[in-house]
């Protein structure tokens, strides 16, 4: 219930603004966000890999209007890319990007955002990293999964996602494990219709199960981002019933979630992706990490009364 008043929130224009202006909301954002510039998520990134954390970056936007926007924010990657080449942090930190920011959602936007997502792709494979594609809302996914393969032609390292509470993600699992697959496998952020997706955190978390043991038994790269412990149970209880090497495989958390356990899963030997989302246009983003856990809500709400 409360999710969904969020995650309507997290769409709502005139609740952005009071929201962003309410200066306590900073100091949560910054859990969750590496900072508004590139120096700053550059820092935060070089700490994390010091602790031994692969890392994915996105540049924060969905709310792209206009095609000179959308260029803008590919720009913005291409700066990225060079600069962690510059600064020798591509063996271990690749790109997440979303279709929406590069211009997917303007009229003839499909081939905007797929030209911008090859420029993208171009810049990464110059310095030897990888893309993968975020995935949003459910009425973008077939057209997602179609962007994907066609940059998955030129480069075929490009990884996609999928979210278990889609009724039709068993499915995608099924034809997204070819070899060399990079698929990440979350649960999904976005308030879904019960036409299309599980509504009860149980029925989510067992196809999540399903979807995981399914991309296992192929030969992709499968890529677990989940910070629930069940759920990370069942990928290591698979991995090691399946004998799959230590290294074919990803779990990923996002920043400022359960830090202290990325950190002891990569001391076990796991590569352990962290994703650092920057920039200015952190509302939507901010919103949804609110929507998964209402002690973050309780937190904010606590910091309002106690001023
Ligand atoms: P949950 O059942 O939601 O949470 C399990 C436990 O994790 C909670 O009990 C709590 O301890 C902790 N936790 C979870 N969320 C929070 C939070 N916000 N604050 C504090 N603690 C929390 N979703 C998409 O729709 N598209 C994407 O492209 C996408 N990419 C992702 C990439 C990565 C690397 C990760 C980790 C997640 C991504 N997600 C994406 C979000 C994902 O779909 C879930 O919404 C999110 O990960 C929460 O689900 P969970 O698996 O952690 O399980």
């Amino acid at each position: 219930m409360l999710k969904n008043v969020l995650l309507g929130l997290s769409r709502t224009p005139a609740v952005k603004h009071a929201v962003v202006a309410f200066p306590l909301t900073r100091r949560l954002v910054e859990r969750f966000v590496a900072g508004e510039n590139l120096d700053d998520c550059l820092r935060v990134t070089h700490a994390l890999v010091e602790r031994g954390l692969l890392v994915t970056i996105d540049f924060l936007g969905e709310d792209t209007t206009t095609a000179a926007q959308a260029d803008r924010v590919t720009d913005t990657y291409v700066e990225l890319l060079n600069r962690l080449s510059a600064e020798g942090l591509t063996g271990e930190v690749e790109v997440s990007i979303k279709l929406s920011a590069l211009g997917a959602l303007l009229a003839g936007g499909h081939e905007l955002a797929l030209d911008n997502a090859r420029v993208i792709c171009a810049a990464a494979d110059r310095v030897g990293t990888t893309v993968t594609v975020d995935a949003e809302d459910h009425t973008t996914t077939d057209a997602t999964l179609r962007t994907v393969a066609k940059l998955r032609e030129q480069y075929p390292w490009v990884g996609t996602v999928l979210q278990s509470m889609l009724y039709r993600t068993t499915t995608d699992c099924l034809q997204q494990r070819d070899p060399g697959n990079r698929v990440r496998l979350c649960k999904g952020a976005y308030a879904e219709p019960s036409e299309v997706a599980h509504q009860a955190k149980s029925a989510v978390d067992r196809n999540y199960r399903r979807c995981a043991t399914v991309l296992l038994e192929g030969d992709g790269r499968p890529l677990f981002a989940t910070h629930d412990d069940a759920m990370i149970g069942h990928v290591l209880d698979e991995v090691s019933r399946l004998d799959r090497a230590v290294d074919s495989f990803e779990l990923q958390m996002l920043l400022g979630i359960r830090s202290d356990e990325q950190v002891r899963l990569a001391g076990l030997g796991h590569s352990m992706r962290v994703y650092v989302p920057f920039g200015t246009d952190w509302y939507a983003y901010f919103m949804r990490r609110l929507a998964e856990r209402p002690a973050n809500v309780v937190f904010l709400l606590r910091a309002l009364f106690e001023r």
